[in-house]
């Protein structure tokens, strides 16, 4: 359960999930460099002599540890209940709260997020959550849910439920917001799947492939919950929450130079708002007073929503491929630096 926090203190909650190794892994010899135990130790191996069987050997086996660690066998359902469930229940009470998934391209992070119709991700279940918890309290007020589904590629912002120009972001009484960005009513689940797979479609796809989803697009579900209701003495007591669902980018081009300032990083091909939002993680992290939100469009979208009282959770996407090593090292890397508090 989730305890009463300090607003000065933000806990970052980081999870790890390794998804299960492809087909095609398997077919072009690649090896399971993870391993999970006890629901929350990560052991890393690194391989040498990849192509030389006979000669193989483990060169050295990093340790991690995260609140909890899913194996490839976790299902969808309790990926959302460990993450996410607190933070709808949180969301409900008028408090704001963000769930990231990170890693590498391929690592799982939107099967996490929206998986499939069979498989419903966490963006889905915690929606179905939250219609279930609604409905049980609609005898002591009114609350209405709000959906909105944008994207942020290239510093520029969309909005997946209704594509058409970028949007700009003003700031106003409310903070920062996307002038005329949809806010969808939602009253049930149903319709929400087929909604939120039809914006994912509408996200910038790479040039060279057709159909398959940017690598360098963050996709950003924000679920408002808004809760009216009268005191003893007929006065409106009226109170907002706020979550965040975000499927980020690859994060495969951003680690290389993470240490640089983003300055330097202008016109290269480099993910500035997968960058900002490390950083803004790092001054939280290190307890820094000042939090570098204006850096991107996606630290100032989540500017409401990260740090203060607001809870914050992470999950780490890895593949268990002895390929993609370099990158799931990364990974837990980062992941490891964001637990630290
Ligand atoms: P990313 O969004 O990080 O680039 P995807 O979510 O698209 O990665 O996952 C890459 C592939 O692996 C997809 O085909 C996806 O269906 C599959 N996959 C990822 N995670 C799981 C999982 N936990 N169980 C089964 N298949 C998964
Ligand atoms: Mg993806």
């Amino acid at each position: 359960k989730m305890e009463s926090l300090d607003a000065s203190v933000s806990r970052i909650l980081v999870f790890v999930r390794l998804r299960p190794m492809g087909k095609k892994e398997r077919e072009n010899g690649a090896r399971c460099c993870v391993k999970i135990l006890n629901k929350r130790d990560v052991y890393l191996t690194e391989f040498t002599n990849e192509n030389d069987y006979l000669r193989l050997k483990r060169l050295r086996v990093r340790h991690f540890t995260f609140d909890s660690s899913f194996p490839e066998t976790t299902t969808q359902q309790e990926v959302y209940s460990t993450t996410t469930g607190d933070l709808v229940e949180a969301v409900l009470e008028g408090r704001n709260g963000s769930v990231f998934c990170y890693g590498a391209t391929g690592a799982g992070k939107t099967y996490t997020m929206l998986g499939t119709i069979e498989n419903p991700g966490v963006m889905v279940l915690a929606i179905k959550d939250l219609f279930a918890k609604v409905r049980q309290r609609s005898l002591d007020g009114n609350h209405v849910v709000h959906l909105s589904y944008l994207e942020v590629y290239n510093e520029t912002v969309r909005d997946l439920l209704s594509p058409g120009r970028p949007l700009i972001l003003r700031e106003d009484k409310q903070g920062i917001v996307a002038a005329g960005l949809t806010q969808y009513r939602a009253y049930s689940t149903d319709e929400v799947m087929a909604l939120l797979q039809r914006g994912n479609q509408n996200r910038t796809t790479e040039p060279t492939r057709c159909n398959e989803t940017s690598s360098r697009s963050h996709a950003i579900l924000q679920v408002i919950v808004e809760y009216k209701t009268r005191d003893a003495s007929m006065n409106i007591i009226s109170r907002v929450g706020k979550l965040s669902l975000i499927d980020l980018a690859g994060s495969e081009r951003a680690l290389a130079t993470d240490q640089r300032t983003l300055r330097s990083l202008e016109g290269a091909n480099i993910n500035r708002s997968l960058l900002a939002l490390s950083s803004c993680i790092n001054a939280l992290v290190e307890g820094k007073k000042h939090i570098p939100y204006r850096n991107s469009k996606l630290t100032q979208l989540l500017k409401d929503s990260l740090g203060g009282s607001c809870n914050t959770v992470m999950i780490a996407n890895i593949s268990p491929s002895s390929q993609s090593f370099g990158e799931t090292q990364n990974t837990l890397h980062w992941a490891d630096r964001a637990k630290e508090i």
